[in-house]
């Protein structure tokens, strides 16, 4: 044991693979491993995932992708988010990464990164069908469309896909997913009349697959249900959902002690104790992704960790490296002690998702914040990997 770790469980990540591909029907999956897999590790979920047949990874960035080549992956990835006089596009094309295009001046990019690579780029076209982020608007879709016939007449670019991505996915009965999807399907209609034939479309993310499937299409970007944790509450917790969380994170105690009544605690002196107590030093904090917000006195009820057995709640203001538990009167807990601050709930700890709604966030920010100094441990891999 270190002083803190986070224990990635990559059989719990199978199941979850498992149980959304039987959601997904025909759709295949891709398996989205931005932001080092939501703080997971991205090459060890990644290979997992290849290992349990997933045919697409999918990242943010072009650095993220050229990455997962780098660690050995051959299959199909996909990268969505990048800027005008992106260098990587150039390697990306070279490594066979597919790209995501909203614009022409994205279009021009990767049809001169074919020339100069002498390798046709593959293009999912995205729609802004009214997440209004990227995509392309409906207005503005005729252009980029005689552009992209250009380019792909000249033999640089293969239109792979349209696609784009919901406000709402993770809502039953939004009537926003019912508008996208119609602006969707009018787009598709606009790519057709083109003369271009893409083979896919893709609409839905996790919280779309649960909460609309009607949006699987051909393919399902999953993350966080992958991750087992729950897209929005409303759609239930990880357990309604046949999921269960991946990530545990962990910590020894650092140092323990007997305080009297009345001793202030941490910076602020923001909580006091109400009676004798013994105290507890976690060896982690605001720099490892711990919410600062979340050492009692808080507007809600204490976030709490579980120890030898039992809940035992933050106390204090977090600090960069550190946070304080109380450990109770009579506790005999000592500098050692292991703390399971979030899990998969199995042993009555909380888990990420308990964590997000006690601090007003989701689970995807609890689990992507957990940084760099915390270690990844890795447990249940397959061992198995399909060509
Ligand atoms: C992050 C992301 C996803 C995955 O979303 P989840 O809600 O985690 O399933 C899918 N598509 C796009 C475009 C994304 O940015």
């Amino acid at each position: 044991m270190t002083r803190a770790v986070a224990q990635v469980d990559l059989a719990a990540l199978s199941a979850n693979l498992g149980v959304l591909r039987a959601r997904a029907g025909s759709a295949d999956l891709m398996a989205v491993v931005k932001a080092d897999a939501y703080g997971h590790g991205m090459v060890a979920v990644a290979r997992e995932a290849r290992a349990a047949g997933v045919d697409w990874l999918g990242v943010a960035l072009p650095s993220e992708a050229l990455a997962l080549r780098d660690a050995g992956d051959v299959g199909r990835i996909l990268a969505w988010l990048w800027t005008p006089g992106e260098s990587d596009v150039e390697r990306c094309v070279a490594r066979d990464i597919d790209l995501s295009v909203s614009s022409a001046w994205a279009v021009e990019e990767v049809a001169e990164a074919a020339r100069r690579t002498g390798q046709a780029a593959r293009v999912h076209l995205k729609v802004d069908t009214g997440l209004t982020r990227n995509g392309v608007a409906l207005g503005d879709l005729a252009g980029v469309l005689d552009l992209l016939r250009a380019v792909v007449g000249d033999g640089l670019v293969t239109v792979e896909a349209v696609w784009s991505h919901l406000a709402d996915g993770d809502t039953p009965g939004a009537a926003s997913v019912r508008e996208q999807r119609e602006c969707f399907e009018r787009a598709w209609e606009q790519v057709l009349a083109s003369g271009l034939r893409p083979g896919m479309r893709h609409l839905a993310n996790s919280g779309a697959l649960l909460a609309h499937p009607d949006c699987a299409y051909d393919l399902v970007r999953t993350g966080i249900a992958m991750y087992g944790l729950t897209p929005a509450a409303v759609l239930g917790a990880s357990r309604d959902l046949g999921l269960t969380p991946v990530m545990t994170l962990m910590a020894d105690l650092a140092h323990a002690k007997d305080v009297a009544v009345g001793t202030s605690v941490s910076y602020g002196w923001r909580w006091s104790a109400s009676t004798p107590t013994r105290l507890g030093l976690l060896p982690i904090g605001y720099a490892d992704g711990l919410p600062r917000a979340a050492g009692a006195p808080r507007s809600g009820p204490p976030v709490e960790v579980l120890v030898d057995g039992r809940l035992r709640p933050i106390i204090g203001t977090v600090a960069m490296d550190q946070c304080v538990v109380d450990l109770g009167g009579g506790s005999r807990v000592s500098a050692g002690e292991p703390v399971v601050l979030f899990g998969a709930g199995d042993r009555g700890e909380w888990t990420a998702d308990d964590w997000a709604s006690a601090l007003g966030t989701i689970g995807y920010e609890i689990v992507t914040r957990i940084g760099p100094r915390v270690p990844r441990e890795y447990i249940g891999a397959s061992g198995e990997v399909r060509a």
